[in-house]
């Protein structure tokens, strides 16, 4: 059996879920939708460590963009499955650094113009030259800004435009994925219809919610509770789940596809999904940020306990900012204050994988050590962020 992942960058849960070809066409086929599926962190790299390795950013420390050099150390999915006589391949038509790069037999990277004008030309023709099995791996990139040439997308928290350009701009980014994503899919399970298929994207966007544009602050739901689908030849179809998902689940679920013991923490939905079992989701959602520096001073930490979120910001300076959501209620009023019982739960639990970070009412330590500041400085600016 094939395997494609098919990833949209920056694209949001609700949006996703508007996507009128999309929609149609994985209701035909009846692809499962997990709607309590989220990401583990506001920025592309942690997220695609969790679904190529199966763990937490915290297993690997990648909180940031943090570039291609690790790549080669992490036990990706693209490596296992060729060591079981896969054949890899990866396409990425805009050139972002990446460790996801690396371990693939075929990788098309930065070529937008061949690879995205006429659907994904140059990744069908590489397919079809591999032979089966093949895992395949789409990063597609214009849900990012610029959203696919839209320009001046404010990039600051004090900029609160009304923003309707770069909705509409950000909107038309989503059509032109809708379109690419059903060519590609329908093109595979037309002429390789035993594979299986994932569908998600990294993380969301903020586009004017909380005041905030673009995807590197805080953790709010636009950006970590994201669209997700999956597919298995044979399946039972039409399955909505509603129990909590991450992104390690996906290596998870194609360890138990193609039956080697499963890596990382995540769970397989594969029972579930063939009809033949629960899915067990044993664990609370938990996910990590890490500020760029030079945008944004703060890290954080939150959690997700029933339908409780609580957030945890913790500047470079040392100072900490708390908030405790019902998600019920949105994200809109922190209800810290007359909920210390629940909010302390959660800090517990936060505890558990970020024994460092901050509590109420405990006094902390710095949150940048001078040597942390620096390397992550360093490594944006060789990526060409920071300026
Ligand atoms: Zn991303």
């Amino acid at each position: 059996m094939n395997i494609l992942l098919f990833t949209i960058d920056t694209l949001r849960r609700d949006k996703a879920l508007g996507m009128r070809k999309w929609k149609r066409f994985s209701h035909r086929k009846g692809f499962a939708r997990m709607d309590q599926h989220y990401g583990v962190a506001h920025c592309s790299d942690p997220n695609y460590a969790s679904m190529l390795t199966g763990f937490s950013p915290d297993r690997w420390g990648i909180y940031t963009q943090m570039g291609a050099d690790y790549g080669a150390r992490l036990p990706t999915l693209q490596v296992g499955l060729k060591n079981l006589g896969y054949k890899t391949w990866a396409t990425m038509p805009v050139l972002v650094p990446g460790f996801y790069r690396w371990g693939f037999d075929e990788a098309i990277f930065g070529m937008r113009n061949e690879a995205t004008t006429r659907g994904m030309p140059g990744a069908k023709r590489v397919v079809d030259g591999l032979g089966e099995p093949w895992f395949g791996f789409v990063r597609l990139m214009d849900a990012h800004y610029p959203y696919h040439g839209a320009e001046d997308i404010p990039r600051t928290s004090s900029v609160s435009p009304d923003g309707v350009g770069i909705k509409r701009a950000y909107n038309r980014a989503v059509d032109y994925v809708d379109k690419v994503l059903v060519d590609l899919i329908g093109w595979a399970l037309a002429k390789y219809p035993d594979t299986a298929i994932f569908v998600t994207a990294d993380h969301g966007e903020l586009l004017g919610e909380h005041d905030l544009w673009d995807h590197l602050w805080s953790l709010y739901q636009e950006l970590v509770h994201v669209p997700m689908w999956a597919y298995i030849p044979g399946m039972k179809k039409g399955i909505e789940c509603n129990k909590a998902t991450q992104h390690q689940d996906i290596v998870a679920t194609i360890c138990d596809l193609v039956d080697i013991p499963i890596q990382g923490t995540g769970n397989s939905w594969l029972p579930m999904l063939m009809g033949d079992g629960e899915y067990q989701s044993d664990y609370a959602h938990h996910f990590v940020g890490w500020g760029m520096l030079h945008r944004d001073m703060w890290r954080y930490r939150a959690a997700i306990v029933g339908t409780m979120k609580y957030i945890v910001s913790w500047h470079k300076d040392g100072h900490a900012r708390f908030e405790l959501y019902d998600l019920g209620d949105g994200e809109h009023s922190n209800i810290l204050g007359q909920q210390p019982h629940m909010a302390n739960q959660c800090a517990d639990l936060l505890a558990t994988v970020a024994p460092h970070f901050p509590r109420q009412n405990v006094t902390v330590m710095p949150a940048y050590t001078e040597a942390e500041a620096e390397l992550v400085a360093g490594r944006l600016e060789a990526l060409g962020y920071a300026g």
